[in-house]
Formats: C-alpha cells, structure tokens, sequence
C-alpha cells in the first residue's frame, strides 16, 4: 500500500458568537484540510488547526510546512506511521498542527483499511465520550445565562474560561455553579491569565464550588510557579501550554509541577504523539484531559477516536466543531447526543460526507 496523492485545502470558518479567553478574542479560524489518497481507493481526511499563541503557527506556516513534508511522503506506506512521522520529524522540526494534519489523515487510513471504526484499533477502551462545552469570558451573569442554555441543551459538565481578575472569576464560578447544581461537572481554565500569587488565591475561593481541576493557572514557561501553585491549591491542576511533546510531559513528571495534563492533537504533532503523552501520564499516576483548539468535525472526531481507545484520556474538552458557525462535514464523525459523543460503525474516523462545495479546489496537490 502506497501514498499516491496529497490534497491541502484551506477552510475558514467562522465562530457562532465571538469566543474569549483570557489570551485574547477570536471570531473566525483558518485550518487546513488534507486528503490522502492511496493505491488502494482508500483515502484518509486530516486537519491542522493552527494556533499563533500556543505553538507560534498560521495558516501560512502550515501550508509551507506541508510543501516540505508531502513529497516525502509520496510512495511511503501509509500504514507505517511511526515511520512517517519520524520522515516528518527529519524533514522539519516544530510544526506540530501541520504533522497533525498527515498524521490524522494516516489513521483514517488505518481504520479504513482495517474496516474498524478507529477507536476499536487503536484500544477501544469506551464506547462513548463524555464532554464539556465551554463558557467564553463574559461578565458573570452572561456566563451563567450561557451556563443555562448549555444544561438546557443537554450538557453535564462546563468548562469555565477565566484567568482576568479574581474577584470576578470567583464570581463567575459562584454563579455558574448556582445555575448548574450539584451534579454538573465543573472545569475552570485560566490560559495563563493569573499570577502564582492570584492563583492560589482564586482557586481556595473556588474550591467550595466542587471544581474538578484547574487547567494552566499560570504562565506556561513558568513551572516553578505550578509547582507552587499545585502546593497550595486545593483544586488539582492541569497543565495545557505547558505541555506540548512527550519529553514535556517527563518534564513535569519529574518536577512534580502539575496533577494532570491536557493533551491536544495540535500542539502535539498528532495522534501518535499523544499517546505516548498519555502514556508518560499514566507511568506517573497523572489523569489526562483530551482538548481542542478550534478544529471542525475532522479534528474533533480524531481527538474523540483517541480519548475512546485510551484509558487514561479520563475528560475530554471536545467541542470547538459546535462552537463554529461553519461546517465542513454533512455527515459523519463522532456525533454528539446530550454531552456525549458516540462513535458510530463508520470506519477510521468515520467522517462520511464532506461539503466539497465549501472546502472548494484544494491549494495544492501532490502526487
Ligand atoms: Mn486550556
């Protein structure tokens, strides 16, 4: 079995409302999209998802990255994907939402060729996968209004952005949880708005309102200050920015720094990548969460293929595809039911229909 033919596509898509998190305010993203074909009439959907702020790429940057590693990657097998990946690696450094993007495409492969739906091959630890929705930074009320609508929608668990001021997050978190009762879980996520001292002090305010972990309190280079701020908080914490790789998940093993990681296919490299995040977490007794960053269908159904085959993805943050007003697929993925994602039989990752309409001609082609 042969790679025969790379596509890249661009996809801008916009947001339903204007989502913000103490990094900043976003109303459209600009992924790209890949197809690999092969010899075999079997083809594989990935997308890269860039991120400026976490891993200092862009649209262009992915693009150019993919103009280096798809030629390499023509004739390859698709289905030795430690071995492309390590192709990718030698071929460009960093680059990890361009790498995802091949990366998930080539697992699509897999699942497809297997005639499995992925998460079966990959483990198939659970069948179906509890996530969160996100509240953006808003003021507390209109938080806990969207709170509301959330739960009203089905929702059993809300991930709360803050990290701006902290009487007013202790707020936000007051009269989110005052809305949602006992039994929803609550998340919070500072993405690194709060100093070590501001932390400590939010998160004992919070701790009354059963909060489950506190993702990235402080800046991500800043371990020392986790370090801290895990000593004296109440809550468990969470690094996301600061972990992107493998040896960044040893690191904060090492350091005793964190509780739990977030592992996101984009800073990552991909699927490959992630699992031996989850497994570097679990050697150490470390609980992971699966994120996103603003991918559609595509990458979401990946992530959600991942944190069904494996353990130790214990919560799962997969909800950017309803967040965008624009859609990539019309049918397939893993479709959400409430605030649980079911995989279907469909093979790979089990994406069905796209609208060609929408992705348009692709940018590129290899072959
Ligand atoms: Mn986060």
């Amino acid at each position: 079995m042969g790679i025969q033919q790379i596509e890249v596509y661009t996809a801008a898509m916009r947001y339903e409302e204007p989502f913000t998190i103490a990094a900043g305010t976003s109303t459209k993203t600009c992924n790209v999209i890949v197809r690999v074909l092969t010899d075999y009439e079997i083809y594989g959907w990935g997308e890269a998802s860039p991120s400026k702020r976490v891993t200092g790429e862009t649209t262009e940057t992915v693009i150019e990255a993919l103009d280096k590693i798809c030629p390499k990657l023509i004739g390859k097998c698709p289905l030795r994907i430690e071995s492309d990946v390590e192709i990718m690696d030698q071929v460009i450094s960093g680059n990890p939402a361009a790498k995802a993007a091949i990366d998930i495409a080539l697992h699509d492969v897999l699942g497809k060729t297997a005639r499995k739906p992925l998460f079966r091959i990959l483990g198939g630890y659970r069948t179906e996968v509890l996530t969160d929705i996100t509240l953006g930074i808003k003021s507390p009320k209109e938080m806990a209004q969207n709170a509301k609508k959330a739960l009203d929608k089905g929702f059993k668990a809300l991930k709360i952005k803050v990290g701006v001021d902290v009487d007013e997050d202790v707020e936000r978190i007051r009269l989110v949880r005052e809305v949602a009762g006992n039994d929803i879980q609550l998340r919070v996520d500072a993405n690194q708005g709060w100093t070590p001292k501001q932390a400590m002090e939010a998160l004992n305010k919070i701790s009354r309102y059963n909060i489950q972990l506190a993702e990235q309190p402080v800046p991500s280079e800043d371990i020392e200050g986790l370090k801290n701020v895990k000593k004296n908080s109440p809550v468990p914490i969470m690094a996301d920015e600061s972990v992107h790789t493998p040896a960044d998940a040893l690191r904060l093993v090492r350091e005793g720094a964190v509780d739990m990681m977030n592992i996101k296919l984009m800073k990552c490299g991909g699927i490959l990548k992630a699992k031996k995040i989850a497994a570097v977490a679990e050697a150490a007794g470390m609980p992971c969460m699966i994120g996103c960053m603003s991918e559609s269908s595509i990458g979401i159904a990946a992530a959600t293929h991942l944190a069904g085959a494996v353990k130790n993805i214990q919560y799962a943050d997969l909800d950017s595809d309803i967040l965008l007003k624009d859609k990539i697929t019309t049918e397939g993925g893993v479709p959400l039911v409430n605030s649980v994602r079911k995989f279907t039989n469909g093979h790979g990752l089990g994406i069905e229909t796209v609208d060609t309409e929408f992705l348009g001609k692709p940018l590129r082609i290899y072959k």
